[in-house]
């Protein structure tokens, strides 16, 4: 199936105009197929000929300004179109095929009651798998839906309902204009809940069985939306354009949430079925805040052609973040970003298929999905909190409102939002604003930053310097606006800023002001975490972490030194066990959940990759200790409590305690042993070898949620049992017929470090199956599920030998490409950080 080119793209975007999409879904009945009907409105070039998308399951009528043309000339998913008029009409009725993929019309029948659900996923060009269109985001059109289905259900869309004729059949008013990936509806028995805030009406939806928990958080989710929608309206001059405000959570959405105009999507982990920590809640508040970000970055101005997408998630993520911590009671969401999202960012920009925030030309739509990355959300999003630290907010604020008003219900490119931020740049401080953009949008890679410190006798600067690299394959440096802190052994700090720029020292900042200072105990550069720039420390400051960091007030600055030990160790510049150290020493004291679930998380994720097994155990087992302590000092029933116990359960071989916690034994007072706590532990237990199909079995029958189809997957891949492993491979590598969770799930379960022997056989398996299992899937699966099952505790030469000989075929989808270029540098760096400290142990 060709995928859209750019330069198809820009061809057809020149060629025609177009003006609507009459859209009518007949969504009756229970077969796999919905009826689909579209009447399309374009302007053309007379004499000219174009082509139109769509993937039916039958194509059953195409008529051309009232001319019947013959569906046999589709061409895989093209239509087409010749001998244009000046103004045409371009009718389309098929039979289209539900997805249980979140690509198209997802189809969901929940387990738990036998009702069914439908939504609608047009992202990045899915909406041919739904009507006929012309799917590219510059063509933007507006769209009147009417739909028919069961009369007892809820169907909603982009716009407000218009009419409802008669039972079962529902009419939408005209949109305005939209990109044809902003499409979507919903429509079920689903549960609503309806408020309004300043002349905006607001709804929440979801499924049926998951009422109760979203009546029980709908205070806190309407409250965080207008409090959102205010902030915007503050920030922005341009009002919210698109009527209703409506949020519907959604099962087995791919995403976590997509911006829908009018009617926002979410996946619906986000109603809490089980106690969670206040990070998952801030998560949640930080995806509100993101969604409506895109209402102006992405929905009223749109980027022209997917190179832009950093335009819609680079702003988005950073929006989301700041308008979170400014408006809502997640005053720490600036923590998390530096904790979590930028470790993927940074994590992203080092793997070899990295590539600028902004890039010059993405080929074609598959590749710009593949783009949907922690370049594109985290590390654009910190270059755009550094673009405010060095141009001033005022500045920036005033080049978004100058490019929404130059823009507003149509596209843009990156030199258009250049061409507004300059104009109030300029004015505000002369700053270079294209050289800026050419280092930190148009170059890839991520600099370091360096402390050098000279002290005297009396324990006085002589001299600090900040030394800027970039890897030696890409020598870039960038201009940095960054905080210096200066931290005494109390944690008291002194704290300024100051401008980095190897135009003028080549990449050596002496920070003169310094020099005769008294020596500061630690010394961090990027405190406040403004740059995008890995840190490292000076050896005095190295040192002194351990000391230090558990006193430190400011949770930004634990989470940027917590940043600095995590990326050094995966490095192999510092070996794993001292990271250990280093957890043991300051994990029991943290207070921040985020910390202490991403430094559990993530570190996790080197012991198990970097550490042979014996080295492994013992790390695990000081971990579990550093847990239980934290567990004794958290208050009982809150967020650091659960955050603990998720760590110690992870990290524990006491089977006999965790059995125990499932009969309700020995459980810490305030923990709530709930369905997905259960689930946690009796992973745990099937890791061990302590629980079985029968323990899975039971639990699912308790448990007869989706969420717990989707648990209980996980478990039975996990079972260290030869023939469960043997279902679990042919999961991955065949089936067609499972939803995208289950898919994704059994996948998650299959790797375990602790099965190495056991599932030896399938690290080969891996590189001979995976390229037609993903030609048996849709693309976002298929790279999903790829990601997952890839072998990634096989740290070892043939592993990579493997990896080579694969990607050496040259039939490899796009995505397949890029899952194994960047898992295979995974184990590259992995075998890097062994090798260093087996050198270091000799
Ligand atoms: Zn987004």
């Amino acid at each position: 199936m060709p995928s859209l080119t750019r330069v198809e793209a820009t061809a057809r975007g020149a060629a025609i105009t177009v003006e609507s999409y009459q859209v009518d879904l007949d969504l009756t009945g229970d077969g796999d197929t919905f009826r689909s009907r579209v009447e399309v409105r374009f302007r053309a070039t007379p004499g000219t000929a174009t082509f139109a998308e769509v993937k039916p399951a039958q194509l059953l009528a195409v008529r051309l300004n009232g001319r019947d043309a013959d569906p046999g000339t589709l061409t895989d998913n093209r239509l087409p179109l010749d001998d244009l008029e000046a103004t045409n009409t371009l009718f389309v009725e098929a039979e289209m095929a539900y997805s249980n993929t979140g690509e198209g019309m997802h189809r969901f029948v929940d387990p738990a009651d036998g009702e069914t659900y439908l939504y609608a996923v047009t992202f990045l060009d899915n909406v041919q798998r739904i009507f006929a269109a012309f799917d590219q985001p510059d063509l933007k059109a507006s769209f009147v839906l009417t739909v028919t289905a069961p009369p007892g259900w809820t169907v909603s869309g982009n716009a407000e309902m218009a009419a409802n004729p008669a039972p079962g059949r529902w009419e939408f008013a005209p949109t305005v204009p939209l990109s044809t990936y902003l499409f979507s509806l919903i429509a079920g028995p689903y549960h609503v809940l309806r408020a309004e805030h300043d002349g905006v009406p607001l709804a929440l939806y979801c499924r049926q069985s998951l009422a109760e928990h979203l009546d029980a958080d709908a205070d806190e989710i309407l409250t965080i939306t207008r409090q959102c929608l205010d902030r915007f309206h503050q920030l922005f001059t341009e009002r919210y354009s698109f009527g209703k405000y409506e949020q519907a959570f959604v099962p087995e959405f791919n995403l976590g949430a997509m911006e829908h105009p009018g009617i926002v999507a979410f996946r619906d982990d986000y109603v809490f079925r089980s106690a969670v920590t206040d990070t998952q809640r801030e998560m949640r508040a930080t995806t509100i805040a993101h969604e409506m970000a895109h209402m102006w970055f992405g929905n009223l101005v749109t980027m022209r052609w997917w190179d832009d997408l950093w335009l819609n998630e680079s702003f988005a993520e950073y929006l989301g973040v700041r308008v979170a911590a400014e408006a809502t009671r997640f005053e720490g969401t600036w923590t998390t970003f530096a904790m979590r999202r930028k470790a993927w960012g940074y994590a992203a920009d080092q793997r070899p298929s990295t590539h600028p925030v902004a890039p010059q030309e993405v080929a074609d739509a598959a590749e710009g999905l593949l783009n949907v990355d922690g370049i594109s959300y985290a590390k654009g999003a910190s270059v755009l909190r550094q673009l405010v630290a060095w141009l001033g907010d005022e500045a920036f604020l005033a080049g978004l409102n100058a490019h929404f008003a130059a823009h507003r219900f149509g596209n843009a490119t990156l030199a258009d939002l250049l061409t507004s931020l300059s104009a109030s740049g300029t004015a505000a401080g002369g700053r270079d604003l294209a050289g800026w953009a050419e280092l930190w949008l148009r170059r890839s890679q991520v600099n370091t930053l360096r402390a050098e410190v000279t002290v005297d006798a009396d324990g006085r600067y002589t001299e600090v310097a900040v030394v800027q690299t970039a890897p030696e394959s890409y020598p870039v440096l960038r201009p940095h606006r960054i905080g210096v802190g200066r931290y005494a052994a109390d944690g008291s700090v002194r704290r300024h800023e100051v401008d980095l720029d190897p135009a003028v020292d080549g990449g050596r900042t002496v920070l003169g002001e310094l020099a005769g200072e008294p020596a500061a105990r630690l010394l961090l550069l990027n405190d406040g975490d403004l740059t995008f720039a890995k840190v490292r420390l000076d050896p005095a400051s190295a040192d002194a972490v351990p000391l230090v960091l558990p006193g430190l007030a400011d949770s930004l600055t634990r989470a940027v030194l917590w940043s600095e030990a995590l990326d050094a160790a995966t490095d192999g510049e510092r070996p794993v066990t001292g990271l250990v150290d280093l957890m043991v020493a300051a994990l029991p004291a943290e207070t921040e959940v985020i910390i202490a679930e991403d430094v559990l998380g993530l570190s996790r994720s080197l012991v198990d990759r970097y550490l042979d097994p014996l080295t492994r155990s013992a790390a695990l087992a000081r971990i579990a200790g550093a847990c239980q302590r934290l567990l004794d000092g958290a208050p009982a029933g809150e967020s650091l409590q659960l955050a603990a116990a998720r760590g110690w359960i992870a990290a524990t071989t006491d089977a006999d305690l965790l059995v125990g916690w499932l009969a309700g034994r020995d459980v810490p007072a305030g923990l709530k042993v709930d369905a997905e706590l259960r689930w946690a532990v009796l992973r745990r237990l099937v890791v061990l070898g302590a629980a079985g199909a029968a323990e899975i079995a039971a639990e699912a029958a308790a448990d007869v949620s989706s969420t717990g189809a989707e648990r209980a997957a996980r478990c039975r891949a996990a079972l260290p049992d030869p023939a469960a492993k043997q279902a679990a491979w042919d999961v991955i590598v065949r089936d067609t017929e499972l939803s995208n969770r289950l898919l994704e799930a059994t996948a998650e379960g299959f790797w375990q470090p602790e099965q190495a022997e056991l599932t030896a056989a399938y690290v080969e398996r891996y590189f001979t199956d995976m390229p037609a299992a993903v030609a048996r899937r849709t693309a976002w699966t298929a790279d999903r599920v790829a990601m997952l099952a890839f072998p990634r505790y096989a740290v070892a030469q043939p592993t990579r030998e493997a990896a080579a000989a694969l990607l050496a075929r040259d039939d490899l989808t796009p995505g397949l490409r890029r899952v194994v270029v960047d898992a295979d540098d995974d184990l590259r760096r992995a075998l890097v950080a062994r090798t260093a400290v087996a050198a270091t142990a000799a």
